[in-house]
């Protein structure tokens, strides 16, 4: 019999484990679900987070090294950076386009709207922020009871939704000077920026570094660390393939833990949450879909024409299917590797400079989302975000995509930013908070689907992409190949 092909295994998992979810919710067993089940999720995510570190150190040195010369990696590097950016603003375009257009912060009724402009006058006054357009509420008597009760409100909003830790977070690096982010690249004592999944640009600093130096070496002294990082590479990719074996059982873990912590005993509740914030989620949605089945393919038709549509879905499913469940692009990033290696057929010499840095710094689904959160919460809050901020949210969008780590929640985290950059009350970011796992989910999957495409565009440009149509994808992770 024809064996299931890994990607379905991976979906009938999650469908199994949003029916174990629900089903444990409606006979009050979540507590169960969520210590005895759950668990197996976070050790997969853990499992991959665990290899794709290692794997990106020693991929991207063997991937520089193996460029051979240093004039064709600037180029690629030069050409991988860019064409991240082109799509990085593509998406936030997007995004931005459809959020003026659906409007969904102007769904909510009148009164609400106005109470949210009072508590953000209330904010912003507090904060020294000067309101130049918009009527200032404040200034009417019979609004201002109502403010101070509404300030109130929005300070007990913002423990319940645990946002105050994501605050904290954000603030520590404020105090710092323009260029901090290009001085946080630079580690000083590597071993700690192994220590801390978060710190994948510095591990890419070193790596780029080390495998430019690789090729200044005479090669009689550099041919045995190649051959060490190669065979390390490979060790790594076996790892993968043993995980991936048991991926359907720990993504039905994952999902019935992601679904049960929202509905706790009680399914309703998930709808509700929904309910409230279902034009916002939408508009996501909207956006995200577009860049998958409509932004991705066109690019690739007009730059890659050898890939067709399905065969370049085929290919990535198994990627995109663990990018959904586990919502981590570098969780993600050793089966990318896989699917664009062996399905897409883009040569190791590319795919693995250029995938690595993308999970990092190219993640176009999350600035999507940033660029409509943003508007989308100006909008509830009546405030009419100008042509000028709307670039601001643009650039900072772009900066935050690439600052974000590519785990569960860090482009919520990065919101804090943008909604600063044009003056917005950063506590709105528990507004969105309820729905934002699920969204989560989504986005991961473009930022996935977006480094294959660019990674393909990149591979066909310098002749070191062979794809061919009839080899099976399943076989992809299969243990004995
Ligand atoms: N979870 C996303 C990723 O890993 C980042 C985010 O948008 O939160 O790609």
């Amino acid at each position: 019999m024809k064996k299931l092909a890994l990607h379905w295994k991976i979906i009938i998992g999650m469908v199994f484990g949003i029916i174990w979810a629900l089903l444990s919710s409606a006979m009050g067993w979540s507590q169960f679900t969520i210590d005895w089940i759950d668990p197996f999720g976070t050790i997969f995510i853990n499992l991959l987070k665990l290899i794709a570190v290692p794997l990106v150190l020693f991929s991207i040195i063997g991937g520089v090294a193996n460029i051979g010369d240093p004039k064709s990696l600037g180029r690629m590097g030069g050409k991988t950076l860019g064409i991240y950016l082109v799509t990085t603003i593509m998406a936030i375009s997007l995004g931005l386009l459809l959020v003026n257009l659906v409007k969904p912060g102007e769904m909510l009724d009148e009164q609400s709207r106005i109470d949210n402009r009072i508590s953000y006058e209330i904010w912003a006054a507090n904060e020294g922020h000067v309101i130049k357009d918009g009527i200032n509420y404040l200034q009417k008597p019979e609004y201002f009871e109502r403010a101070q009760e509404i300030s109130e409100l929005s300070k007990s909003q913002l423990k319940d939704a645990a946002v105050a830790d994501k605050m904290k977070s954000v603030k520590t690096g404020e105090n710092s000077t323009p260029l901090q982010p290009l001085v946080d690249i630079v580690p000083s004592n590597f071993f700690q920026s192994l220590s801390n999944n978060g710190r994948m640009l510095q591990i890419i600093f070193f790596a780029i570094f080390f495998g430019v130096c690789l090729l200044f070496v005479p090669s009689e002294k550099s041919l045995p660390v190649m051959n060490f990082v190669n065979g390390v590479n490979e060790v790594f990719l076996k790892m993968v393939d043993i995980v991936m074996q048991g991926a359907p059982f720990f993504v039905f873990a994952l999902l019935a833990g992601v679904v049960s912590k929202m509905a706790g005993d009680d399914i309703g509740k998930v709808v509700e949450i929904f309910k409230g914030l279902s034009w916002y989620s939408m508009t996501v949605l909207i956006g995200l879909l577009l860049m998958i089945f409509v932004i991705y393919p066109m690019i690739l038709k007009f730059f890659v024409k050898k890939i067709p549509y399905k065969g370049f879905f085929k290919a990535m499913s198994p990627a995109q299917t663990l990018a959904f469940s586990t919502s981590s692009s570098a969780a993600t990033l050793p089966v990318t590797m896989e699917c664009v290696e062996e399905n897409l057929g883009v040569n190791k010499k590319i795919s693995s400079f250029v995938l690595p840095i993308g999970a990092t710094v190219n993640m176009d689904g999350t600035s999507l989302y940033q660029a409509v959160a943003v508007i989308f919460l100006a909008q509830m809050h009546m405030i009419d975000l100008t042509i000028g901020q709307q670039i601001t949210v643009v650039l900072t969008a772009t900066l935050a995509s690439v600052g974000s780590a590519a785990v569960p929640s860090a482009g919520l985290v990065m919101l804090i930013i943008v909604l600063s950059s044009v003056g917005l009350n950063p506590a709105w970011i528990a507004i969105i908070f309820p729905v934002d796992r699920i969204l989560d989910m989504f986005r991961t999957v473009v930022n996935v689907t977006g480094d294959a495409a660019v990674c393909s565009i990149i591979a066909d440009g310098e002749n070191m992409l062979d794809y061919n149509e009839h080899e099976n994808p399943s076989e992809t992770f299969d243990l004995d190949s």
